[in-house]
């Protein structure tokens, strides 16, 4: 093969800047570069990087010293170049760095900079022979400090540079990046049983086994371990893993340890792969009841010719079983597929489902997930090769970050919830929504799309309307079981009359007390965590706030403390009132733990469990609750919005909504769709499997047309109402939304910025423009922030748009006095 000198890259850079950035090749470099390989280069002064390479070329640029690359860091491409187009997509629509949608796409494991922290991990085994020298001296070194930066390592290295080493020490398992520590990094390792050196000849081994004819349990298991190890078919020396071993052969580790001693046999540690191997049995997906598989052929149907489909089922219709007919389909023709579905639904019975037909086929990608797994499970997609026969990853289960890994056969992307918010990233940039992005990149790519939901975004269901998506609708239910009835308890008035329990009306605490008389379950939603959002003085109306953000402190009981939901941060319940010195103190409003704290008053033989960000922090503590609930050990759940997501339980005869007000009420023009979706989707947990369920919804104003329509199930009705508001008021899906969020340290600051940034906004767009408006919570960790909106037209290009928006920001930016100013730019705010 011919190489042709290459002598400059461009690269992208992880970071906010625009473009891409120009390295010379050195000569020993040439011929190893290709596009998607990863190379670590200097950016300023002392940082280094690893950048990727987007292009290769011998134009030479003018106007600046080159520098050259440090170091290679991959043979193969970590990115397919083809991938590209779609970076760019997402950068230049949610108008962002290409750096910035790179740190989103990659996992950690694959974005060494010099900043970043290394661990060492003391559960690694090393095998002196196994690691060269400079990996033992960085491996000592990390030994020593526990962790330590890439720039200390880079000093401590003997070449100086030390990053190629980090990768392989990483590879191995041996240290891990610092994201890992969070999620309590461990690599798995697993004991297996070998044979020894000695008795590795056949005729030695013929001998041995006719020597154990007195000890039978032992030639038993010698013989076991010859025939699943397939001895005499493969060169290497035969090794096992002992805890299969032992659960097949039935036998106890004593045996096995008296063929130790005698030197048979020796025990290895060996890593395995971390993405654990599924162990229960594999099912055949359900047979598809008849509206199923009407609903199934209508899919297979739009597929074919649309782009996009949108598939509008009622909760429990059994949308995951027609998902499950229609990956196969995929599977068979050797095509990738990406399941997405909302972050916290991904550690919950779904996956079990999924994983319970796909198996090892099916794999998860997940943020609880430490970085060894991630760039396992991103390497596999990678290597994905149809042709192979071998037991491959071919269908993603993921949050949002999963439309960026590398698939190069992507058949089909589910985006299951496509309603759910939680699709669209906040913050850092790319302020990116997981399921446009799927759709763009399935342009890209030639895949197809389907959306999923019992309760649609407005938007969504507009472009199914209008033609642009397909639609498909399921309106009932799995074994035609009735949606559930809702009912209304009208808190106004049974305040007035003085019947409330606590936050319960009559009514709901019957429907309650019925169920557990009949041994079914109860769900509680409450859309706000904590006990009260907040306490005020009953004297003087002194609430205690934030020192950093202007938002009021929930108290949390447990703990005897108020937290702020932004921040963090905590101070202890004060005992007297800091205005007027009162000792009089009220808690007022409710959250999760104080529906908690009143169901165990009120329901005292209940067994009772809440599921809230509080209690779901760790790692397994969601799956913990679900399950314990599955199995009838809960009564009550008490949760937050967490209840609504994917959860399918067969004996929830009762949901309770203990405040719609709060929800209705909130100030944003998608709040009643919201309400709607929310409202729905608790509800459809109720009387899943076997019988109609109830729902209860406390509210103030029963006749309220959302809470109207959700009685009814009348998704069209609110569908068609909310179209109407929105036209009027200019919103989405007529309108194009782009927010803005400009924050400073200083109040009067942003305030002269933003009015600065007003004018000239208005120039340009003129009564497009709308504000500058105080957010709901202006002040977060001591950042004051003032918001605007643009309403675009449909039929105006965003793309001249948003350019003109980026002259007046630089020059904003650029105005004397304005540096310390931030300013975010949210395409699609959601
Ligand atoms: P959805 O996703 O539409 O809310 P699910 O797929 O969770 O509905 O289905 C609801 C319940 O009905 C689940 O327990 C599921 O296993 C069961 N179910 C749905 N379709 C079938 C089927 N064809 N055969 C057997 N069980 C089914
Ligand atoms: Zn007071
Ligand atoms: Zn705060």
């Amino acid at each position: 093969m011919i190489h042709h000198p290459q002598r400059f890259v461009d690269v992208i850079l992880p970071l906010p800047l625009p473009g891409k950035f120009t390295y010379s090749v050195p000569e020993e470099m040439n011929g190893e570069l290709q596009p998607g390989v990863r190379v670590i280069v200097q950016f300023g002064k002392k940082k280094f990087y690893s950048a990727l390479i987007h292009r290769i070329h011998n134009e030479e640029p003018s106007g600046y010293e080159i520098k050259s690359i440090e170091t290679v860091l991959d043979k193969q491409p970590v990115v397919h170049p083809e991938l590209f187009e779609f970076w760019e997509w997402i950068a230049s629509y949610y108008h962002c760095s290409l750096g910035e949608v790179m740190k989103a796409a990659l996992p950690s494991g694959l974005k060494l900079e010099s900043e970043t922290r290394v661990i060492f991990n003391p559960e690694f085994e090393e095998d002196k022979n196994d690691l060269s020298s400079r990996e033992r001296l960085i491996l000592t070194f990390l030994r020593i400090r526990k962790i330590s930066s890439v720039s200390d390592l880079n000093r401590a290295d003997e070449k100086g540079n030390a990053y190629s080493v980090i990768k392989s020490l990483l590879s191995r398992g041996a240290i891990s990046v610092e994201e890992s520590l969070r999620s309590g990094y461990k690599p798995r390792t697993e004991t297996f049983v070998r044979l020894a050196e000695a008795y590795s000849g056949e005729s030695r081994l013929t001998e041995l086994v006719d020597d154990l004819s007195r000890a039978p349990k032992q030639q038993e298991l010698l013989m076991r371990f010859l025939e699943y190890t397939r001895f005499g078919n493969e060169e290497a020396i035969p090794e096992y893993s002992k805890k299969r071993l032992l659960e097949k052969v039935g036998t106890t580790t004593a045996t096995l340890n008296t063929l130790i001693k005698k030197g048979v046999f020796e025990l290895a540690e060996r890593r395995v792969d971390r993405l654990s191997q599924y162990a229960g049995n594999i099912r055949e997906g359900f047979e598809l009841s008849q509206a199923q598989e009407q609903a199934y052929a209508e899919i297979e149907q739009n597929l074919e010719e649309k782009q996009v489909t949108l598939l509008h089922g009622v909760t429990s219709s059994g949308k995951t079983e027609i998902y499950i007919r229609l990956i196969k389909k995929y599977i068979q023709e050797n095509k990738q597929v990406l399941y997405l579905l909302p972050e916290i639904a991904l550690t919950t019975q779904i996956v079990q489902r999924l994983k319970q037909v796909f198996g090892d086929k099916a794999g998860i990608y997940h943020s609880r997930f430490n970085d060894a797994e991630r760039v396992e499970i991103w390497n596999k997609v990678l290597n994905f090769d149809p042709e192979s026969d071998e037991n491959q990853y071919q269908v993603i289960i993921g949050a949002r970050s999963s439309v960026f890994l590398p698939y190069r056969f992507p058949g089909l992307i589910i985006v299951d919830e496509e309603h759910e918010n939680s699709y669209k990233q906040f913050d850092p940039a790319p302020r990116y929504h997981a399921r446009d992005a799927a759709i763009v990149l399935s342009h890209l790519t030639g895949a197809r799309v389907l959306l999923g939901t019992a309760t649609p975004a407005i938007e969504s269901y507009f472009n199914a309307l209008s033609g642009k998506y397909g639609l498909v609708e399921l309106s009932e239910r799995f074994k035609q079981i009735e949606l559930p009835k809702i009912l209304t308890a009208d808190l106004r008035d049974a305040y007035k009359r003085k019947q409330m329990r606590g936050h319960f009306t009559p009514l709901l605490f019957e429907e309650i007390e019925k169920a557990l008389e009949a041994n079914e379950q109860v769900i509680l939603f409450q859309n706000r965590r904590g006990f009260a959002p907040f306490i005020e003085c009953k004297t003087c109306g002194w609430v205690p706030k934030c020192k950093h953000c202007d938002v009021s402190l929930t108290y949390h009981k447990h703990n005897n403390s108020l937290v702020c939901h932004y921040c963090g941060y905590t101070i202890h319940h004060p005992t007297n009132c800091q205005a007027c010195g009162s000792n009089e103190i009220n808690t007022k409003g409710f959250g999760t733990e104080k529906i908690e704290d009143e169901v165990s008053l009120i329901f005292p033989e209940a067994r009772i469990a809440r599921m809230d960000l509080d209690t779901t922090r760790a790692r397994k503590s969601f799956e913990k609750i679900i399950h314990d609930y599955d199995s009838g050990k809960i009564d009550i759940l008490i949760g937050t919005q967490m209840v609504t997501k994917g959860l399918d339980f067969q004996n929830v005869s009762v949901v309770g909504i203990l405040n719609a007000d709060n929800l209705l009420n909130y100030p944003d023009f998608r709040a009643y769709e919201r309400s709607y979706q929310l409202m729905a989707q608790v509800s459809g947990r109720a009387g899943r499997k076997y019988r109609q369920g109830k729902v209860i919804i406390q509210t103030s104003e029963p006749d309220h047309h959302i809470i109207q329509q959700v009685i009814q199930n009348d998704y069209l009705g609110m569908y068609k109402g909310q179209l109407a508001e929105r036209k009027h008021f200019k919103y989405p899906p007529y309108y194009r939304l782009i927010g803005l969020v400009l924050k400073h340290r200083d109040k009067r600051e942003v305030e002269r910025i933003a009015n600065q940034l007003a004018s000239m906004l208005k120039r340009s767009f003129r009564s497009r423009v709308l504000g500058p408006e105080d957010p709901v919570i202006n002040r977060i960790q001591n950042w004051y922030i003032k918001q605007f909106w643009l309403k675009i037209e449909r039929e105006i290009s965003i793309v001249s748009a948003k350019k003109k928006l980026q002259e007046i920001l630089d020059e904003v930016k650029t105005q004397p006095g304005n540096s310390g100013v931030q300013i975010n730019i949210d395409v699609d705010p959601m």
